[in-house]
């Protein structure tokens, strides 16, 4: 049942006569049949024993809180003595841990059902909470009162909601009810935990779903977002509010992290710019840009990575502005955002008009062309950025430019070759070049 890497170090602590298993996300995910990404392991051994049993092959990682990384077979595995937690004082840490010699009660100490059980070498199981069932039933559901876990750690909260998203689960009732009386406590999370949380449940099979059910505990972290709750667009464009279509849009696109958070931020911006005109259709004029600032303030807030800021916020700017499928658009679409970031907005583009009223899906065809086209210019290397022109500085240096006069040239060159004024042809472009200096 466990992989042979595993089970070579189970064994060894077996064979010093300790007890050791493969716990928690690794032994959900087996039982769900899927490969996990990383095994933990716990044992009665101390840390220092297990340092002992795998002498150069172990680093201790963790030891204040009993966890030492062994290497085997080139991979790693943290082996984590049985612990049981102490009073937590700040919703985020124990204030002690310590070391047990019972699995059960490092059992005890896990946040759900689905995650607190435990494999030995023969593939055999300890669940002490029901996991196996809450696995098959797909409930997520908190080890003992979820309340006071809540309470300990509202990280939990965030996990809880991450599990269901990711995992297509319902969140039992107690445990619903719990994360919503105690969302308030999310507040003294670390922006970094909290992002990296919402980011893999914002990829989950299931993000929209848990969205529309949990908006408020959203709400906590990210209360830009509450405005947009029960919103009527009154246009017929649309059939869900504007919270509704975020989540549907969230679920409709690819499972990138970044196209997921533009889904979450593109229309935030909406219920600012609301108008209605004579007809009684509303309208959202230049929510774009509003929706921009919302997004660019959050992830400043939710200490976002810098690479992942500067391509959400592209993103979000460009989800509504109008891209004729032409190769000239397109080209400028690929020098403004770059390849990746094309791609991206077209995936934006698809997630927001599948989240419209099915009325207007015959979008999804324009943007199978602009694909197409996108493809077609890459293929033929068509030129859409300075490195890529035909000529470079020496080139205009050579023509006697110098100082700033030298970029400019360049980028009024690309200009041309964008407006498919000029090709991207050496001479050609010498040759304007000469003529306009
Ligand atoms: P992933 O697939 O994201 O790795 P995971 O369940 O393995 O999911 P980890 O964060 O790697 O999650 O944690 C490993 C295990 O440690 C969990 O399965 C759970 O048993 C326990 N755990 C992690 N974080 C907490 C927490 N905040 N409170 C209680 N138990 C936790
Ligand atoms: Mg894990």
């Amino acid at each position: 049942m466990l992989p042979d890497t595993v089970l070579t170090v189970l064994r060894r602590l077996n064979g010093a006569g300790f007890a050791a298993y493969a716990v928690g996300g690794c032994v959900r995910d087996t039982l769900l049949g899927k490969t996990p990404v990383d095994w933990d392991l716990t044992t009665a051994a101390r840390p220092e024993q297990v340092m002992a049993l795998f002498p150069g092959h172990s680093i201790p990682t963790g030891l204040q809180h009993g966890t030492v990384t062994v290497r085997s077979h080139g991979q790693s595995f943290e082996v984590t003595t049985f612990r049981a937690d102490g009073v937590y004082s700040d919703h985020r840490h124990p204030d002690e841990v310590t070391f047990s010699t019972e699995l059960s009660e490092d059992l005890q100490r896990r946040d759900f059902t689905v995650n607190a059980m435990a494999m030995d070498a023969a593939g055999e199981i300890t669940d002490l909470f029901g996991g196996r069932g809450d696995l098959r039933n797909g409930v997520i559901r908190a080890v003992g009162d979820p309340d006071r876990r809540f309470g300990e750690d509202a990280l939990r909260i965030l996990r809880g909601l991450r599990f269901a998203a990711v995992l297509g689960f319902a969140v039992e009732e107690n445990t619903a009810a719990a994360i919503r009386a105690k969302a308030h406590t999310l507040q003294n999370i670390a922006a970094e935990r909290i992002t990296a949380e919402m980011t893999k449940l914002l990829c989950g099979p299931d993000a929209c779903r848990v969205l529309l059910d949990f908006p408020d505990v959203i709400g906590v972290f990210l209360p830009e977002v509450l405005p947009a709750v029960g919103f009527d667009q009154r246009n017929v464009h649309h059939i869900y509010d504007v919270w509704g279509h975020t989540a549907h849009a969230v679920g409709a696109a690819v499972s990138d992290p970044v196209v997921r958070w533009t889904m979450l931020f593109h229309d935030l911006g909406k219920p600012n710019c609301f108008t209605v005109d004579e007809t009684g259709t509303g309208h959202f004029y230049g929510h774009g840009k509003v929706s921009l600032a919302i997004a660019r303030e959050a992830m400043s807030r939710l200490k976002f990575s810098n690479e992942h800021r500067d391509a959400i916020a592209a993103l979000v700017d460009w989800h509504d502005r109008v891209i004729p499928v032409t190769p000239k658009a397109m080209r400028r679409c690929l020098n403004a955002l770059g390849q990746e970031g094309t791609a991206r907005l077209i995936a934006v583009k698809r997630a927001d008009n599948l989240a419209q009223s099915p009325a207007y899906r015959d979008r999804q065809k324009q943007l199978d062309e602009a694909e197409e086209i996108v493809a077609e210019l890459l293929a033929r290397d068509a030129c859409f950025s300075l490195k890529q022109l035909a000529v470079n500085g020496a080139d205009m240096m050579a023509l006697g430019l110098h100082g700033p006069a030298v970029g400019r040239m360049l980028r009024a060159l690309l200009e041309q070759v964008l407006s498919e004024q000029l090709p991207n042809d050496r001479d050609a472009l010498l040759q304007w070049a000469k003529e306009n200096r």
